[in-house]
C-alpha cells in the first residue's frame, strides 16, 4: 500500500515548487555573513542597506545586549532542557516577566519561545464554548491560527472577522454577537496594534469604547508597534494616549525591536497568566525560552526604558523617510509607523523592483500575491533607529534610478 502510494507525496511536492517558480513566487533566501544593523553582508554581495529587518531600534546587535546574551550563557549553560513546568523555568525568565509587566504597566507576563506561540497560548486557553472571538481581517496570520486552533479544540467557541479598521463593521459584529442565543460568555475583540502589511494603526480608543459597549474584552498584538509606537515605544496604545490597563491582553515578539532575537509573550492579568502557565499547550508541551535570550531581550527592554531617545530617533527617521520616498514619486502608504509600503501594484514587478535594488546596495523585499491581494503588490521598506540620514539618502537614490520603466 505505502509502496504504491509514496511516489505522491515526492511528485505533489515537485508540482508545487514548480508551479510557484513558474509564477514567480519561490522566496530566494538571502544569506547574511554578520550582525544584524543598518547594514548587513550578503553572502556573495558584500554589504548593502538593510531596509527590510525588524530591527527598528538597532538592538539585534547593541554591544551591551550582546553581551547580556553572552552572560546568561555562561550562567546558565545553552539550554534548559525543559519546559517551565518541569525544571525549565530560571531566575532570568522571573526578571524578563516582571520587567515586560513594569514596561507595560500590567499585573504579569509570560514568555514564550515566539510571539507565534504567545499566539496559540492565549486564545485555546483563554476562550472557552459560548464565547466569539471578533477578529480583523488583516491580523497576523499567527492570530488567525490561534483562533482556528481555539475554535477546533472547543467546540462551540465562536468566531467572526470584521472588515479592516472599519469600526462600523465591528460595532456590526459586535450587536451580532450580543444579540446571538449562541453566545453565553464573553467576546472577545483581537487586532493587531501595526498592521504588518499596510503598516497602518488600529483604532484602539475607537475599538475600546465599542468593547466598553458591547461589553467585550481587547486583545492586542502588537508585535510592530513596541519599542516604535509612542513617545516612550510602549507601543499603539501610548500613541492614542492611552494607558495600558485600556487593553485587556497584550501578545507580542522579542523578536522585532525588543532585541530581535526571539521570544513572545502574553501581558495582562495576573489570573490569566496563572491559568497560561496551568494550560497552554505551547508551554506546557514546548521548551523555555532559551536563558542567553532572556537575558539579551531582558536588557534590551532594559534600554528601551533608558534610552527613550533611540524611539525618537526612530520617530525622525521615519518622517524623513517618508517624505524622501515621496519625493522619488513612488507612493507610500500614510502611516505613523516604522513600515513603508510603496504600492507597484503588479507581483511581478515588486520582485523585480526588489531584485533591482538589491543591485544598487539596498535590501528592501517586494511582497506580492498571495501575501497581499492580487494588485496590491509592495515593496515594504522597514526604518530603523540604526539607520543615519545617508543610508536613508541611499535608499531615495536607488528608488529614483530605479524609477519604473
Ligand atoms: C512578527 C509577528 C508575530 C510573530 O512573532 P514571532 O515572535 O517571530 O513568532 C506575531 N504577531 C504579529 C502581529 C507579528 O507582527
Amino acid at each position: 500500500m505505502t509502496a504504491t502510494l509514496a511516489p505522491t507525496f515526492p511528485l505533489r511536492t515537485k508540482e508545487i515548487l514548480d508551479s510557484l517558480a513558474a509564477t514567480g513566487q519561490l522566496k530566494l533566501l538571502q544569506t547574511i555573513e554578520g550582525p544584524m544593523g543598518a547594514t548587513v553582508r550578503i553572502k556573495g554581495r558584500g554589504e548593502v542597506v538593510c531596509l527590510c529587518s525588524n530591527n527598528y531600534l538597532g538592538l539585534a546587535n547593541h554591544p551591551e545586549v550582546v553581551e547580556a546574551g553572552i552572560a546568561g550563557l555562561r550562567r546558565y549553560g545553552a539550554g534548559t532542557a525543559s519546559v517551565r513546568f518541569i525544571c525549565g523555568t530560571f531566575d532570568c525568565h522571573e526578571r524578563i516577566e516582571s520587567r515586560i509587566a513594569s514596561f507595560y504597566g500590567v499585573d504579569a507576563a509570560y514568555t514564550f519561545t515566539s510571539c507565534w506561540n504567545a499566539n496559540e497560548a492565549i486564545f485555546p486557553t483563554l476562550c472557552e464554548a459560548g464565547d466569539m472571538i471578533v477578529s480583523d481581517e488583516l491580523n497576523h496570520a499567527s492570530i488567525i491560527d490561534g483562533i482556528r486552533l481555539a475554535a477546533s479544540i472547543k467546540k462551540g467557541l465562536l468566531r467572526c472577522v470584521y472588515r479592516h479598521s472599519d469600526l462600523s463593521a465591528l460595532r456590526e459584529r459586535l450587536a451580532a454577537a450580543r444579540a446571538n442565543a449562541e453566545v453565553t460568555g464573553t467576546i472577545w475583540v483581537v487586532t493587531d496594534g501595526v498592521f504588518s502589511m499596510e503598516g497602518d494603526i488600529a483604532n484602539l480608543p475607537g475599538i475600546r469604547a465599542l468593547c466598553d459597549e458591547f461589553g467585550a474584552l481587547l486583545v492586542v498584538d502588537d508585535s510592530h508597534g513596541t519599542g516604535v509606537m509612542g513617545s516612550t515605544g510602549r507601543g499603539t496604545h501610548e500613541h492614542w494616549g492611552m494607558t495600558a490597563t485600556k487593553v485587556d491582553y497584550f501578545t507580542g515578539t522579542l523578536g522585532k525591536a525588543l532585541g530581535g532575537a526571539a521570544g513572545g509573550y502574553v501581558a495582562g492579568s495576573r489570573r490569566a497568566i496563572d491559568l497560561l502557565i496551568q494550560r497552554g499547550r505551547p508551554t506546557l508541551f514546548s521548551n523555555a525560552l532559551p536563558c542567553s535570550v532572556a537575558c539579551s531581550a531582558d536588557k534590551a527592554i532594559e534600554i528601551v526604558m533608558r534610552e527613550p531617545e533611540r524611539v525618537a530617533k526612530l520617530r525622525d527617521n521615519v518622517a524623513y523617510a517618508r517624505a524622501g520616498i515621496a519625493r522619488t514619486g513612488f507612493s507610500v502608504l500614510e502611516s505613523p509607523t516604522a513600515i513603508c509600503p510603496i504600492i507597484v501594484h503588479d507581483t511581478a514587478k515588486a520582485i523585480r523592483l526588489s531584485r533591482e535594488l538589491l543591485d544598487l546596495g539596498v535590501f528592501v523585499i517586494g511582497f506580492g500575491y498571495p501575501v497581499v491581494p492580487e494588485g496590491h503588490a509592495r515593496l515594504r521598506v522597514q526604518i530603523s533607529a540604526a539607520h543615519e540620514r545617508h543610508h536613508l539618502d541611499a535608499l531615495f537614490k536607488a528608488l529614483a534610478t530605479v524609477k519604473p520603466a
